[in-house]
């Protein structure tokens, strides 16, 4: 039996990864389960899946968590740490499905058993790629992609060499606001930006597509997992979101992976891989779908994709910066402190003051100090949102 824990279990990733081990049950041996404030989900799925320990995030839900489990054989843990702790005990294969730097931590904790990280929490790779890059070939640990790009890219290198690779395209349905006309986009809110025309994702990744700081986010975890620069990579808009990437090579050829939005194949891809078993994901009807369309993003829409290359370039710990002031950006704009197209300025701004204060490019990659830079850059971003505000 393989013994999987699933962190983030709760969230639209992790409940897709809940779906596809629920449909074997016998096959995994369930480790931990974690989550945040939707204890029911939780607790429900703890049960069915007959998981060893179940954690939440928040330390005061620890008591109605206990109180939920109770006499179910279920061990119960709650806290950062708890869910650092969950992420330590011994399973082949962890599922990364937290959203936010707070991934980081216990993707961590997850490659020192030197098992399987599946890696949906893009945040991880962005903050710290080198750092998680180095700790998994140190722990003989392997880390399979979940973010559905990818999980294409990663499948269209199956028996190639990454030297014939030339370009890497990753595709981008262009978000909630793909149409609006661009004078529309200053008036845009949470609630509008949280509409995504093709997937079924979380609040933040969904508010991400629409910017386009989740492409931006996608193109650095690009780089840091494959080891292709970032002139490299590229962004297509591709509204059907059915291709999730290519790859090209050297002699001219173009791989593409075509399907369904469905993160369950991604997710079940990592789960099975190296071999590729049954998944109940939708097949795809070309025919049906007729016609396949491709355009270059435009810049003036989407600011983010510009930073993003910035970051690239940089390097060091400019994605640490880059990731925290984009988590701050977005808590003010669902907040309702900033605006829409103000979300860029942010991270502008905080990359700018930090990276000539602070001289990032001298700062040695640790754990600790990519977590102080983290709080240090949202500080810096909350200053340039009380500034804006
Ligand atoms: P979500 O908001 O639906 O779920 C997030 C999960 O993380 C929940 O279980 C929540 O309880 C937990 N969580 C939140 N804050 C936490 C914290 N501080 N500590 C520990 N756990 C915490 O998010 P999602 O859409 O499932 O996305 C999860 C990750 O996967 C993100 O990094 C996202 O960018 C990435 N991703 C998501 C999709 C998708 O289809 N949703 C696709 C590709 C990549
Ligand atoms: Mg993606």
């Amino acid at each position: 039996m393989k013994r999987v824990t699933l962190l983030g279990a709760t969230g639209s990733v992790g409940q897709n990864a809940v779906d596809l081990i629920g449909r074997n049950p016998d096959a995994y041996d369930v480790v931990a389960l974690t989550g945040g404030r939707n204890l029911a989900q939780l607790v429900a799925d703890a049960i069915r899946l007959k998981a060893d320990v179940a954690v939440t995030c928040h330390e005061d839900a620890y008591a109605e968590l206990k109180d939920l489990l109770a006499g179910t054989g279920v061990a119960v843990a709650a806290g950062a740490e708890a869910i650092r702790e969950a992420a330590l005990r011994p399973a082949d294969w962890t599922l990364s499905a937290i959203v936010g730097a707070a991934g980081l931590v216990p993707g961590m904790a997850a490659l020192s058993h030197g098992a399987t990280l599946a890696l949906a929490n893009k945040e991880s790779l962005v903050t710290a790629g080198p750092l998680l890059m180095q700790t998994a070939d140190e722990h003989q640990a392997t880390i399979l992609p979940v973010d559905s790009e990818h999980s294409a890219v990663f499948q269209a290198l199956v028996g190639e060499d990454i030297a014939a690779v030339e370009r890497v395209i990753i595709t981008a349905s262009g978000g909630a606001f793909r149409d609006w006309p661009l004078e529309r986009l200053a008036t845009a809110t949470a609630a509008q930006a949280s509409q995504h025309p093709n997937w079924d994702m979380g609040q933040r990744i969904t508010i991400d597509s629409a910017s386009m700081f989740n492409k931006a986010m996608e193109l650095i975890e690009t780089k840091e997992f494959f080891g292709v620069s970032s002139e490299m990579i590229e962004v297509l808009v591709h509204r059907e979101s059915l291709v999730h990437a290519m790859v090209g090579f050297h002699d001219g050829a173009l791989m593409a992976h075509v399907g369904p939005p469905d993160m369950r194949h991604a997710i079940g891809y990592a789960l099975h891989w190296p071999d590729r078993q049954h998944l109940p994901v939708e097949r795809l009807n070309l025919a049906q779908v007729g016609s396949l369309t491709f355009d270059a993003p435009d810049d003036t829409r989407y600011p983010a994709l510009a930073l993003a290359k910035r970051v690239m370039e940089e390097g060091g710990l400019s994605g640490a910066v880059f990731n925290a002031a984009k988590e701050a950006a977005l808590d003010a704009f669902v907040a309702g402190e900033i605006g829409f197209l103000e979300m860029a300025q942010v991270v502008s701004d905080t990359l700018d003051a930090l990276s000539s204060d602070e001289g990032l490019q001298n700062i040695a990659m640790t754990l600790d100090n990519v977590l102080e830079t983290d709080a240090l850059a949202r500080i810096r971003a909350k200053e340039v949102i009380n500034r804006l505000g």
